[in-house]
């Protein structure tokens, strides 16, 4: 069974795009046939951040216009072969395309692939509809901020009316210092707003913007200089897989030598 799952939010600038390349990434990375779908029909920039620009030949619209075959649109990932990316047209509208169309093309892709991902663009209007129509179920990003939480919840209404009903959330952007200085809402006040399960909590980190201009995904780094980001990225991933991961305590310092005393200390003695 193919999982579709639609990364959405309501408001724009929160991250789903980011969430969108680097869970794909996780999941091509512990071996999962993967297709990315940039439902962001003329504000396209997943490609960018997947550094395949200049990979792109044809788009979603040539496919459904029969230019080229489905097959031939696909951009692979050059790290990840089993990772392609259905690019988006840059200079057509959101009305370039209708939720049938969106759901045809899904469709013929999880013929192929275990995961079929859909990058949905900002709003609650036509491309966020044609982003939602094929979807199974959807994760949707939040930042700990008034606004983004409260149109997070409108999108869970929407989501449910259409019968998308296995949603989880993502919050994206925490500042750890500021939640404890009561500057920013907690993951369990925003968790508590929207009522709809955990899967995901990514913290604040300017190494996201740099992978972002560099076009290649934080899940990418080396274990070893793994950040705390592309870590928490990574534990979606699993999550999605149905494994049970604890969610990583972020107020911890990241390098304390004292705490992996104790976390060394502890392993013995257990
Ligand atoms: P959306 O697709 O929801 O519009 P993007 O994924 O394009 O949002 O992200 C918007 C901006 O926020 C980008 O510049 C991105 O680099 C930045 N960003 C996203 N997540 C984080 C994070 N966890 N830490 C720092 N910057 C982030
Ligand atoms: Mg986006």
């Amino acid at each position: 069974m193919t999982r579709i799952i639609v990364i959405t939010s309501g408001k724009g600038g929160v991250g789903k795009t980011t969430v969108s390349a680097n869970l794909a990434m996780a999941l091509a990375k512990i071996g999962r046939q993967v297709a990315l779908v940039d439902a962001d029909f003329g504000l396209r920039n997943l490609d960018l951040l997947l550094g395949l620009e200049n990979r792109i030949v044809y788009t979603a619209i040539e496919v459904l216009t029969r230019e080229c075959r489905l097959e031939q649109a696909l951009v692979k990932d050059k790290r990840h072969p089993n990772l392609v990316l259905l690019p988006a047209a840059q200079n057509r509208t959101k009305d370039a395309i209708t939720p049938d169309q969106m759901k045809l093309l899904v469709n013929a892709l999880a013929q192929k692939y275990q995961y079929v991902i859909i990058d949905s663009p900002a709003g609650i209007e036509n491309g966020f509809k044609n982003a939602i129509a094929p979807a199974k179920e959807a994760l949707i990003v939040s930042t700990p901020e008034i606004s983004s939480v409260r149109d997070a919840d409108r999108v869970v209404g929407l989501l449910e009316a259409q019968g998308i009903r296995r949603t989880h959330l993502i919050i994206n952007r925490i500042r750890p210092a500021m939640v404890k200085a009561n500057d920013m809402i907690s993951v369990e006040d925003v968790q508590e707003l929207l009522a709809i399960p955990l899967i995901g909590v990514i913290p604040d980190d300017e190494r996201v913007i740099v992978s972002t201009n560099r076009g290649e995904p934080l899940v990418l780094a080396e274990k070893d200089n793994a950040s705390l980001a592309a870590i928490a990225f990574e534990h979606i991933a699993r999550r999605l897989e149905g494994e049970a991961i604890e969610f990583m305590d972020l107020n911890a310092p990241a390098d304390s030598i004292f705490d992996r005393l104790r976390k060394l200390l502890w392993t013995k003695i257990v």
